[in-house]
């Protein structure tokens, strides 16, 4: 990528604000690739660096915020994250407490934040809060938090199964203070920059999926060839065959259905259902290529010696990063029966 050393930070991020911009169909080839060579903390960061940490800055910042908060992203020299989950809710995103009041020229804010990506090391953060009580998503507004401002803290990590190279943490917000001026866009829409944001960034995280999927069948097919039981390789057992040659049929139609949503971004278009359809394909084909591996590999797939169990767990918490599987089925039914009152 010659002289272009944060380009991975920086392809989020429009040209006017330093960033190093690829179309989301090129960001996802190169995701998959990452994840596909075992990277799938690393892929996890990156998607949290690259896309969750400025997506809704980019979506519904003004000039200012994007001029001061892009650029050092994009430069690789500091980083955002994305709060919305709470202790209480998560799918619901509709029913979160955290609570920002207008104060003067101040919003204070009060609550607590559940399984924030990387909030230890991040020099602000993307915080979606209340600002209308009882006006549900409509009453949601998002703010750029910078993590040296008073009242904020982390409280604890949050200690995962997988996915051990990256962090999340529990956020608590204590009467704490900022500008008006963080306030981003208008009020009342944060939840649908973040949602915007999120039709983006979920996309690049179903390539991190298919990586993942990639190389476990992958690892499976290799031993497969190697490993022999009643005098013949595994692969001439139908009983792991079918089940592999499911995985490698996932693993195509989840990335062409990817392919779709990234296209459709590119040209403009409205991708939410098509980038929810390839998670629930993207989600299956990884936790059928983690299972089936471990099976493939048999007792042995089980222990450290070799990184099956490793993809396993990556694999099992990564399902509920950004929308779980019911949730993207959700908004495909909504889809279907739309003019129907849900
Ligand atoms: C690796 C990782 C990183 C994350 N990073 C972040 C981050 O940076 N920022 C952030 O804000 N959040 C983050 N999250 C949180 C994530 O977005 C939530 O875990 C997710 O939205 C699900 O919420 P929950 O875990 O509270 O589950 P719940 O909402 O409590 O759901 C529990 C179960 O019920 C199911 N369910 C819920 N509602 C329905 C329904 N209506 N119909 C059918 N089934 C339903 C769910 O699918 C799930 O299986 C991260 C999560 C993970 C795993």
């Amino acid at each position: 990528m010659g002289k272009e050393p944060y380009i991975y930070t920086g392809m989020h991020i429009p040209k006017e604000y330093r960033g190093y911009p690829r179309s989301l169909l090129d960001i996802v080839i190169i995701i998959e690739e990452i994840a596909a060579r075992g990277g799938s903390p690393i892929c996890n960061a990156l998607l949290e660096i690259a896309g969750l940490g400025t997506a809704t800055i980019v979506n519904g910042g003004n000039e200012e915020q994007k001029k001061k908060y892009l650029p050092p992203v994009a430069r690789g020299e500091k980083m955002g994250c994305f709060s919305l989950t709470e202790p209480g809710t998560g799918s619901d995103a509709s029913g979160i407490k955290c609570r920002a009041e207008r104060v003067g020229d101040e919003y204070v804010i009060n609550g607590r934040k559940r399984y924030t990506s990387g909030a230890h090391v991040s020099a602000y953060i993307i915080l979606f809060a209340v600002t209308d009580p009882g006006k549900g998503a409509r009453g949601i507004s998002a703010f750029i938090v910078p993590t040296d401002t008073p009242g904020y803290s982390v409280l604890e990590q949050v200690k995962c199964m997988g996915l051990r190279g990256h962090q999340d943490e529990e956020l608590l917000f204590k009467d704490c203070r900022i500008p008006k001026e963080n306030l981003i866009g208008e009020e009342g829409k944060g939840l649908h920059y973040g949602l915007a944001s999120l039709d983006e960034t979920r996309t690049t995280l179903s390539a991190g999926f298919i990586g993942l999927a990639r190389i476990c069948l992958e690892s499976a097919v290799e031993y497969a060839k190697e490993r022999t039981t009643f005098g013949k390789p595994l692969f001439h057992r139908q009983a792991l065959g079918f089940p592999l040659a499911d995985v490698a049929t996932e693993i195509d139609a989840a990335r062409l259905l990817n392919y779709k949503a990234a296209w459709l971004h590119d040209k403009g278009m409205r991708h939410t259902v098509e980038t929810a359809k390839a998670k629930i394909l993207a989600t299956k084909a990884m936790l059928d290529a983690a299972n089936t591996t471990i099976e493939v590999y048999g007792g042995f797939g089980c222990t450290t010696r070799y990184p099956t169990e490793r993809y396993y767990r990556d694999a099992r918490i990564w399902s509920f990063a950004q929308g779980t599987p019911e949730i993207m089925k959700f908004i495909v039914t909504r889809d279907l029966f739309g003019k129907y009152e849900m």
